[in-house]
């Protein structure tokens, strides 16, 4: 049966996720680990008619033992082949799907400061690819695999294949995979689910969101002046519809750079680099983070909002119900893209230039005026509390309930 659920889930990632056209392209990034499941993936990608795919190996030993032991130099530099690479790929429109195993606690002991560099350096090359990116020139698609060390985090109980298997089946779940052959049909009956709520938020066009729970959390975000709430896939400028998370949950929009305001805390760890942050306070004053607390990670949560100057601005407010499949597993994932579609979040760092209307043909600076952040970093933290009450307000003043007691009022 697990055979057949691989099969059906490599199959989901390339014909839903990247949704590959006959002729493209797929660079497939996979854990070194995780091979059968990668060729699993080319399979399913040439039996769609890929023109070829392209294997990037990735290994959470490697980057660890980067970090301990390379020399200091190595962190404050990008290889300039290494991004060209990848910006030739993307421009000649190639799919790309990241498959990832990680070890949430991986970078453990790691010198924070070769962290920042490392990010810095390999955002600042690599500005060229992510631009592509923001025009929304290629398709992309993030999946996980269960491996030993993500699942003992997870199941810490649990005898390692005993909690591989229990992570691989919370997976199955989340992306909707039986091993019956229905995930397709399933995805297409969620998406339009999602597209319901989100037309509901693109209709009140809200002014502002105000959020309210008993952790701490009082805060009111203004959302950028024709913001586009957003659901259930992307589509590329040349018409490729994609699908870049799954599983994913999320309605999401642009807040205005300039216009967020109070204190909002997190529900949920976060895990950045390779460290586990909990407990984050921010307090915000013109959209800007004026303090950032953690009761453990605060070193690296700080660095991450050092980053450059948008990092410490919002780039993405979404929602996602408390009752949500991923939230009501219990579980807690140590890995964003789960986490993250278990709780209404925010993002610091760049926003999605597809949240605003006519984001993507705009340049730097109309959308910098349009109210959009820019960053080389985007993190997502999680705030959505069973309590959470999010009021909209709209243009001519109506205040309206968009959840009540951490689900939506609608
Ligand atoms: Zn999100
Ligand atoms: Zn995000």
């Amino acid at each position: 049966m697990m055979e057949q659920k691989w099969k059906e889930y490599a199959r989901l990632l390339v014909e839903v996720g990247v949704n590959i056209q006959k002729g493209q392209t797929l660079v497939l990034f996979c854990p070194v680990d995780h091979a059968p499941f990668a060729r699993l993936c080319a399979d399913a990608a040439y039996d769609l008619g890929a023109r070829e795919v392209v294997n990037v190996w990735t290994d959470n030993y490697m980057v660890r033992a980067k970090y301990l032991r390379a020399e200091d130099s190595v962190f404050s530099e990008f290889p300039q082949w290494r991004a060209d690479m990848f910006y030739a790929l993307a421009k000649q429109g190639a799919a790309f799907l990241h498959l990832r195993a990680n070890d949430p606690e991986n970078l453990l002991g790691v010198d924070p400061e070769r962290i920042l560099r490392a990010n810095k350096a390999a955002g600042e090359a690599q500005k060229p690819y992510r631009a592509l990116s923001a025009r929304n020139v290629y398709p992309w698609t993030i999946g996980c695999l269960s491996s030993p060390k993500w699942a003992k985090k997870v199941f810490p109980d649990l005898e390692e294949s005993a909690a591989v298997q229990a992570l691989w089946d919370r997976i199955f779940e989340a992306v909707r995979v039986k091993g019956d052959g229905t995930a397709v049909e399933a995805w297409k009956q969620h998406t339009e689910n999602l597209r319901r709520r989100m037309k509901i938020l693109n209709d009140y066009n809200f002014k502002s969101l105000h959020y309210k729970s008993a952790n701490g959390t009082d805060f009111t975000v203004m959302l950028a002046v024709n913001h586009v709430w957003e659901a259930g896939g992307d589509v590329t400028a040349s018409g490729q519809p994609y699908m870049p998370n799954m599983p994913t949950e999320e309605i999401f929009t642009a807040p205005n750079r300039t216009g967020s305001n109070g204190v909002i805390c997190s529900v949920m760890p976060l895990c950045r680099d390779g460290n586990v942050i909990r407990d984050i306070r921010f307090t915000v004053r013109d959209g800007k983070i004026v303090e950032a607390h953690a009761s453990s990670g605060e070193e690296v949560l700080k660095n991450a909002i050092s980053v450059d100057e948008g990092a410490s601005y919002f780039g993405e407010v979404a929602l996602v119900p408390y009752d949500s499949p991923i939230r009501r597993s219990g579980v807690l994932y140590y890995e964003t893209l789960y986490d993250e579609n278990a709780s209404c979040h925010f993002a610091f760092g760049h926003a999605y230039a597809s949240t605003l209307k006519g984001g993507t043909q705009m340049t730097k600076e109309e959308q910098k005026a349009a109210g959009l952040n820019d960053s080389i970093t985007h993190v997502d933290f999680m705030v959505g509390a069973k309590d959470l009450s999010i009021t909209g307000t709209t243009f001519d003043g109506r205040e309206i309930p968009v959840f009540i007691d951490g689900n939506f009022a609608f």
